[in-house]
């Protein structure tokens, strides 16, 4: 490989892993004849950084220049970094030849703003269309959408990525003009409107004309940045639950601010990344999408943060005790599913399980409950522990945030022996 695209490489792959949405899922596209590359299933390529975050082995950017200036990004136009350009070839020839390498099997694409978002968007659409249409590259495309990007250029390129994106980053405009004074919720909200419409329209079209051209079918995702201004996790769960409302919308990330800019003092001084309080929005947004929760179940103006100490379905369990017990037996699917330890798939299984004979701990334990948890919550057939409304909230939690430190202490005398292996 030609080392001045190699050293571009390493700044602008560099440049792009801050942005967290990158995993690949929603769409089936297998390989055919003539095409090389496919996006079926879960196969494509990640990886893990040192912090934690999934990575694509491809994750990069067409440029890290920008003439935006927005005060948490690393890539800002007042930023002394080292800057790169590729060209819309040498991207594409990067793609086909780690794609041949067999190092990935897609692409995350974004790009720091050139000249304006419209001469930014249509390299990046330039680039996917050649992937499809010269090299008929039918491997996972996740493309960022720039913000105020025309609606052409959108729909575009919808008719050649996977997924599109476009970040909010920060969940109130107000907090956003200070932060990005050049962007507004226009800006990001317009052409997240045009892929719902693209995605829309297409499916409709599918309908009278088998062949109609597919519009981004693993849909949208987007992203918000956790810490770096005042929100609680009310308003970003909120912002979350209505994003979800929108039938395209697939994913919101959450990316724990990382103060890559601490000079700027709009910024609160952090000496890392919020991590846990990033997990315990990730947990609350599988409580909106997957258990039937609703927001102001979860936050409300008593309790607007997280608890960081126990996860969210446990908080809202112990602040409502009169829920408990549950009894597994006789229990509606939806009581079951706000039981601390209990999944949907365990759920499911419990309710199937239950109509062969009542169940016990045993069966219970083979289902695969997290007992420790749930043996608080629960009533069934030889349980004699003691509910949650007998031992009281406040000691149960006591009790399981005991058990969990005491987990994280054997971890941490096992981790030093497993880095040895
Ligand atoms: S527009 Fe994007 S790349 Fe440019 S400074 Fe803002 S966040 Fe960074």
């Amino acid at each position: 490989m030609n080392e001045n695209v190699l050293e571009k490489l390493k700044i602008l792959a560099e440049s792009a892993r801050y942005d967290v949405s990158c995993s690949s899922s929603g769409t089936s596209r297998s390989n055919k004849k003539g095409t090389i590359g496919s996006a079926a299933g879960w196969g494509i390529c990640h990886s893990f950084a040192e912090d934690g975050r999934c990575i694509s082995l491809l994750k990069i950017m067409l440029t890290n220049s920008c003439i935006y200036d927005c005060a948490y990004c690393i890539n800002r136009r007042s930023n002394d970094i080292p800057r790169a350009t590729l060209s819309v070839s040498e991207l594409v020839d990067l793609t086909i030849e780690f794609y041949r390498r067999n190092y990935i099997e897609g692409l995350f694409l974004s790009s720091g703003i050139v000249r304006n978002p419209d001469y930014t968007m249509e390299r990046l659409v330039r680039i996917v269309k050649d992937l499809r249409q010269v090299h008929r590259f039918n491997g996972y495309i996740h493309m960022k959408s720039i913000p105020g990007a025309s609606e052409e250029l959108v729909q575009e390129a919808g008719l050649y990525a996977d997924r599109l994106s476009v970040n909010i980053e920060i969940p109130k405009e107000e907090s956003l003009k200070i932060l990005a004074p050049e962007k507004d919720f226009q800006s990001v909200f317009a052409p997240m409107r045009y892929i719902q419409q693209g995605v829309l329209q297409s499916a409709e079209d599918r309908k009278r004309f088998r062949h109609a051209p597919r519009f981004a079918p693993a849909g949208q995702s987007t992203q918000m940045i956790v810490g770096a201004t005042p929100e609680t996790d009310k308003d970003i769960l909120w912002v979350s639950s209505a994003l979800y409302k929108r039938p395209t919308m697939k994913r919101v990330y959450y990316s724990g601010f990382v103060p890559v800019n601490a000079y700027d003092n709009r910024l609160p001084a952090l000496k890392q990344p919020p991590l846990v309080r990033e997990n315990r929005l990730y947990q609350a947004d599988w409580l909106l999408r997957f258990y039937q929760f609703k927001v102001e179940e979860i936050v409300d103006d008593a309790y607007p943060h997280l608890d960081l100490e126990v996860d969210p379905k446990l908080a809202w369990a112990l602040r409502h005790p009169e829920h408990f017990p549950v009894d597994i037996n006789k229990a509606d699917y939806e009581m079951i599913l706000r039981v601390p330890g209990i999944g949907v798939k365990s759920a499911q299984l419990i309710v199937v399980s239950r109509r062969h004979g009542r169940l016990g701990t045993e069966q219970l334990k083979k289902i695969g409950i997290v007992m420790k948890k749930a043996q608080y919550f629960i009533t069934c057939n030889e349980l004699t522990m003691q509910s949650v409304q007998d031992l009281r909230p406040e000691n149960v939690r006591r009790l399981l945030v005991q058990k969990n430190n005491r987990k994280q202490d054997d971890r941490q005398l096992i981790l030093p022996f497993a880095d040895q292996e």
